[in-house]
């Protein structure tokens, strides 16, 4: 029988850490890999969620590096090899040489089952390998299967077949409803989208269960599988939830999270960093690099030291120019303005809420 490898990866984030203990306490019988790909530049605590992870789970978190053998951080070396060039959101050689590779490395030939975190509330796609052998799941969501699995599944081409497989599978009182939403062919007027929270919102169970059969039809590593716990899996995890799980557990926060007051001409605001990755990574806000300024003096200098030869992390500004202490200044009001805007429509007490509008964007390796 062909042995699936089940494999978490720990980004440094609160989404995959909050999943590494979800899955772990409640899946014990899964044999799951943790890992987490260093870039060597990230913040100390996301070293420190790691360690906290190994100790409250009892687990060993695989270290990925990319450039293993090279005597300098895998990010040093391979922005040497890009001739000084700093990655950018077009240009994210980062991502691939330091995330990806090394993560596809590490999976070699295996059939694996990735599990990844996005929330139930988050409306992205994460990692999908264009390797065969992998597969993601995304348990925190109401769908769990990627996109092109469900793609597959509810194609016109694969209608009958699909229905066939209802038989044999329990949809509660949604029995006739779910075989009459699989009949539906789609089209402008019936997405998949719309055939898909169709199909979830008459049975959860029953859809996975619909879908497990019709990857037994596929290569996918899945098929190899006899039986899958997640199936009957009806949780739908959002953002508070992954605050409680982390807290609950002890293994906390990342402490990059917490929220700092400052004070400007008078009016005080709130900032911290909305994410794991490298502590100059380009996708950060204007505000975020102006904590890592003011809480990670030496890192920021270390960012700077790195725009040279005309490259800078972000387009139009360098960090030098950043921290003008008039461009500080008009960073902080501007960014007070944004919250209190932003306030009045959420009322969650978690400053990640606001700060958080473009957690969306991004590189799904390194910050879910
Ligand atoms: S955190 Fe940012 S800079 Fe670091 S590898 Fe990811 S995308 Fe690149």
């Amino acid at each position: 029988m062909i042995k699936i490898r089940h494999v978490l990866g720990i980004s440094g984030g609160k989404d995959s850490a909050a999943l590494a203990i979800y899955i772990k306490t409640k899946y014990p019988s899964l044999d799951l890999d943790f890992y987490s790909s260093d870039t060597g530049k990230e913040l100390d605590e996301t070293y420190q969620l790691i360690q906290n992870l190994e100790i409250y789970l009892g687990i060993k978190i695989n270290i990925l590096k990319g450039a293993e053998n090279s005597s300098e951080d895998p990010f040093d070396h391979f922005l040497k090899m890009y001739g000084g060039y700093l990655p950018g959101s077009n240009s994210r050689w980062c991502t691939k040489k330091l995330k990806l590779e090394p993560f596809e490395k590490y999976v070699g030939t295996d059939n694996v089952v990735s599990y990844v975190g996005i929330r139930g509330d988050e409306d992205r796609e994460g990692y999908i390998s264009t390797k065969k052998n992998i597969q993601s799941i995304f348990p925190f969501r109401k769908n769990i299967w990627s996109e092109d699995v469900i793609a597959k599944a509810l194609s016109n081409q694969n209608i009958e077949n699909v229905i066939s497989f209802t038989k044999n599978i329990d949809f509660g009182k949604y029995q006739d409803k779910a075989t009459q939403i699989l009949s539906k062919r789609i089209d402008t007027a019936f997405t998949q989208t719309q055939k898909l929270n169709a199909l979830l919102d008459t049975d959860i169970k029953g859809f996975n269960h619909l879908i497990f059969e019709f990857l037994k039809t596929t290569d996918y590593p899945l098929s190899k599988e006899t039986a899958f716990p997640l199936l009957d899996n009806e949780d739908i995890l959002v953002r508070d939830d992954i605050f409680r799980i982390l807290e609950e557990s002890g293994v906390g926060v990342p402490a990059y999270y917490n929220k700092i007051d400052f004070d400007i001409k008078g009016k005080i605001g709130q900032y911290s960093r909305s994410r794991s990755g490298c502590y100059f990574c380009f996708y950060q806000q204007k505000i975020e690099w102006i904590w890592l300024y003011e809480q990670h003096p030496e890192l920021y200098k270390k960012a700077m030291e790195y725009e040279k030869d005309g490259y800078t992390w972000a387009q139009n500004e360098s960090l030098e120019e950043l921290i003008k202490p008039e461009r500080i200044t008009q960073v902080k009001e501007e960014y007070i303005k944004r919250m209190e805007r932003n306030s009045a429509k959420n009322k969650s007490p978690y400053l990640i809420d606001i700060l958080d509008e473009e957690e969306g964007i991004g590189c799904a390796s390194c910050f879910i």
